[in-house]
Order: structure tokens, then sequence, then C-alpha cells
């Protein structure tokens, strides 16, 4: 099936009330993004084997993402599964990933959010793992990510919860640790989000590393509050 036919399919699914988005740019152009970002993100070692799931708006009320258990060097645009915001299958072949609706969340609740990467990178893994939040040790991390990343309370995988628990944590971040799991990351498109994945991870093996030496300090307090302002103005003029 060519991304053509995909796109003609996606328009069968019933519709559900769509938020207020400008329309996202061309469909093909976003599922080949998300095949080149899935691809990156694999060898970047935030995942292992077919774990970890990317998904992008391709349209207001349609959300491609990567189909479970498929390893990412044999994934093509047209393995993507089209799904709405209720997760109900609009176009593709295969199953879509077991975390859909942890990605749907996230695009019900931010209208700016244009893609979703969940991943399981080692360092930060970690801090999942201990339940500690990843401090803005680096001024990156408040620039890119509006500030520290915190934990989300435990929620099984794949259940509603999780959504729930991602969400109270993205409100002015783009990033989360998910208890005993992993990353989710959101963006303005898949290479935003992978991005804000790499340097979360990057800051945990630092902030690790700081306190092998001994310590880890913050940036100062007034200097990631003016970088997060500019964060949230970035996310709320410019995402959409
Ligand atoms: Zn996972």
């Amino acid at each position: 099936m060519t991304t053509a036919e995909l796109s003609d399919q996606a328009d069968h699914a019933s519709p559900t009330e769509p938020p207020n988005r400008n329309d996202a740019p061309n469909r093909e152009a976003i599922l080949a993004e998300v095949i080149q970002v899935s691809r990156l993100f694999y060898d970047k070692g935030l995942v292992e084997g077919t774990a970890g799931n990317v998904s992008a708006l391709v349209a207001n009320n349609r959300v491609a993402i990567t189909p479970s258990s498929m390893p990412y060097h044999e994934m093509e645009p047209q393995d993507l599964v089209c799904v709405n915001l209720e997760g109900e299958v609009a176009s593709g072949e295969r199953n879509p990933s077991a975390e859909t609706a942890m990605h749907l969340a996230c695009y019900k609740s931010f209208p700016e959010v244009r893609a979703v990467i969940h991943s399981h990178p080692l360092y930060a893994s970690m801090f999942a793992v201990a339940r500690q939040p990843i401090p803005a040790a680096i001024e990156e991390v408040t620039i890119y990510i509006g500030g520290n990343i915190e934990v989300c309370d435990y929620a099984m995988t794949g259940t509603p919860e999780l959504g729930q628990a991602v969400v109270a944590k993205l409100q002015d971040r783009s990033a989360a640790l998910l208890a005993n799991h992993g990353l989710i990351c959101v963006g303005k498109n898949p290479q935003d989000a992978l991005h804000a994945s790499l340097v979360v991870e990057r800051t945990a093996q630092i902030v690790w590393g700081a306190r092998v030496l001994g310590n880890s300090y913050s940036v100062p307090e007034k200097v990631n509050h003016d970088f997060g302002e500019i964060y949230r103005l970035i996310r709320k003029e410019m995402w959409n």
C-alpha cells in the first residue's frame, strides 16, 4: 500500500471532535520523518529490539504510530498505523503500538504537541527506577525540556492510567519519566521529540556521573525560571 493510499484510507475512520490545530504539513513527509527518527532512536541506543514507539500528527485527528513488534530497520512508511484520537485504526495493515493510548492522551491534552516518542534510555531509566527526578543541571534542559524531568506515578504499561499519569507531568515540560519503565517526550515534530529524548538521556548520564564524583548542583533558580519562560513561550507560539 502506498502512503497516498494510506492517506485516502485515513478519511474512513469515524470522526471525533478535533482539537484546535493548524493543518499539519505534508503527510508523506511526516511519515518519512517518523521512519527516519525511529531508526535514529534505535541507532542511538534509546531502545533495544522493538521496544519503544514513535508517533506524529499527520492531520487534524489523525496520528501515525509505529506498529508493535517490528524491527525499526525493517519498517517502512506503509507499516505505520494511522489512528484517530480515540484509538480507532483508520489505515494500516499492522497492529498499532501497545502504548498508543499513552501517545493519544498527549495529543488530546496538548493541541500544540505534534510528535511523541517513548523510549527506554539507560541512564534516564535508572532515574525512573530510583523514582528520582532528573534535575535541570544543564541550561539546555530548561531551554528544551522546560525544567527538571519529573517521575510520573507508576501505572502499568498499556493502561489508560499511564496516559493520565504522563499528561499530569507534561503540562509545561517536554519530557517525563515513567516510574519503573522509561521516558516519554513530546515535541513540535518527530525530530524535536528525538532531540528532547537525547537531551534528557545525556543529562541523566551527566548528573549520574557528577553524583559519583561527589555532588551535583542545579542551575541557579533565576536562570532556570528565565529559560523556563522562554521554553513555555516557544511551545505556546511556535509548536502549533
Ligand atoms: Zn516502554
